[in-house]
C-alpha cells in the first residue's frame, strides 16, 4: 500500500483552485522519492502493484458478496497517457464478471437529442460491481470546450455558451455525482497526467511499430495542437468538479509504473475502507443448508 500522505498529494481537496502545470508528471513527486532514486522507487511500485491487485480481488469479491455498493471508476486523459494499459493492468486480477469497462467515443446522433449526462447514466455500474468509465461526461466540459462549435450538434439553442452555460455544466455533474454517491455508488475521478514531452514520445513510438498504428488517429496530432487550451479546461474542470463525494486524483502518467500503482492502490483501498460484509444467513437459511447436508450424505 502507498503512504496516505503520499496518496494525498494526488488528491484535488474539495473547493480547490488547481492548475495541471502545477502538478508533476514525472516519478520525483517528494524529497524522499528523489533520494530513493528512479529505479528502486520503480522496483517499489512494481511490488505495491502486485500486493494490491492480490487484495483489489480479494475486495471486488466482497465487494459483489455485500451487495450494497457500486464503485465508478472515470478515467480522463490527453491521448497517449495510458488509459487503456491501466484499465488493463489494475483490472487483471478482478473477476470479469464484476467489471464493466465503457469507453465513450463522439455521441450519436440518437445520444445528442438527450441531455448530455443520458448516455453515461445508461452504463453506471450496478450495485456489487465496478464500472470504469474509459472517458466520460467530463468529455462534455473539456472536448466540448475546447470545441465549442460540437454545442451546435446538441441544439441548445438559444442558449448562450459563455461562463454561466459551464459553471452550469459543473453544477449538473457534482449534483449527478452526488446523486450517485447518495445511493450506494463510490465515484473515483483519475485524471492522467502526462506531459507534453512524453505524448510526442508516445506518439513516434506508435508511428514506428506498425502493430501500434492503429492507435494513431490524425485526429490525435490535431487535438494535441490545443495541449494548452486543454489544460486550461482540465485545470477548470477539477478545480470545479473535485467534491468531498467525489474526488479528483491527478495522476502522474509520464511512466506507467506510477500511474498503475497510483491508480490500484486508490481503488483497492477505497474498496477496503467500505466495511465490506458477507449477507447474514438467517436461522431458515441455516436450517436449509443443514437440511441440505442431511440429504447429500444420505444418498
Ligand atoms: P479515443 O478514446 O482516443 O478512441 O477517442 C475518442 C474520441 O471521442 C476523442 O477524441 C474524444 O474527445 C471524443 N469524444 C468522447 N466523448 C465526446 C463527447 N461527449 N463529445 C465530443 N467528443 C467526444
Ligand atoms: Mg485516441
Amino acid at each position: 500500500m502507498i503512504r496516505k500522505d503520499i496518496i494525498d498529494r494526488f488528491r484535488v481537496p474539495a473547493g480547490a483552485k488547481i492548475r495541471i502545470k502545477d502538478h508533476n508528471p514525472g516519478w520525483s513527486q517528494t524529497e524522499e522519492m528523489e533520494e530513493l532514486g528512479k529505479d528502486a522507487l520503480k522496483e517499489r511500485a512494481r511490488q505495491t502493484l502486485d500486493q494490491n491487485l492480490a487484495d483489489l480481488s480479494h475486495a471486488q469479491e466482497m465487494l459483489y458478496a455485500d451487495d450494497r455498493f457500486a464503485v465508478l471508476i472515470v478515467l480522463q486523459a490527453m491521448d497517449a497517457a495510458g488509459k487503456d494499459g491501466t484499465i488493463k493492468h489494475v483490472m487483471s486480477g478482478v473477476n470479469p464478471q464484476g467489471c464493466q469497462v465503457f469507453s465513450f467515443k463522439k455521441p450519436s446522433a440518437e445520444e445528442l437529442d438527450h441531455t448530455f449526462l443520458w448516455r453515461y447514466m445508461k452504463c453506471l455500474p450496478e450495485r456489487g460491481r465496478i464500472g470504469i468509465f474509459n472517458r466520460s461526461y467530463y468529455e462534455d466540459v473539456l472536448v466540448v470546450k475546447v470545441h465549442p462549435e460540437l454545442l451546435t450538434a446538441q441544439h441548445l439553442s438559444p442558449v448562450k455558451f459563455g461562463s454561466k452555460f459551464w459553471s452550469q455544466r459543473y453544477k449538473d455533474i457534482n449534483a449527478f455525482e452526488r446523486h450517485l454517491v447518495r445511493n450506494g455508488t463510490v465515484v473515483l475521478k483519475f485524471f492522467l497526467n502526462v506531459s507534453k514531452e512524453e505524448q510526442k514520445r508516445r506518439f513516434l513510438e506508435r508511428l514506428d511499430r506498425p502493430e501500434k498504428h492503429w492507435k494513431f488517429s490524425t485526429s490525435d496530432l490535431a487535438e494535441r495542437g490545443h495541449w494548452d487550451q486543454y489544460m486550461r479546461a482540465y485545470s477548470e474542470c477539477l478545480s470545479a468538479t473535485s467534491t468531498k463525494w467525489a474526488p479528483w486524483y491527478v495522476v502522474p502518467a509520464d511512466h506507467k509504473w506510477i500511474t498503475r500503482a497510483i491508480v490500484a492502490d486508490v481503488v483497492t483501498t477505497t474498496i477496503q475502507s467500505l466495511d465490506l460484509k458477507y449477507p447474514e444467513v438467517t436461522e431458515e437459511k441455516k436450517e436449509q443448508l443443514a437440511e441440505a447436508r442431511r440429504q447429500l450424505t444420505a444418498e
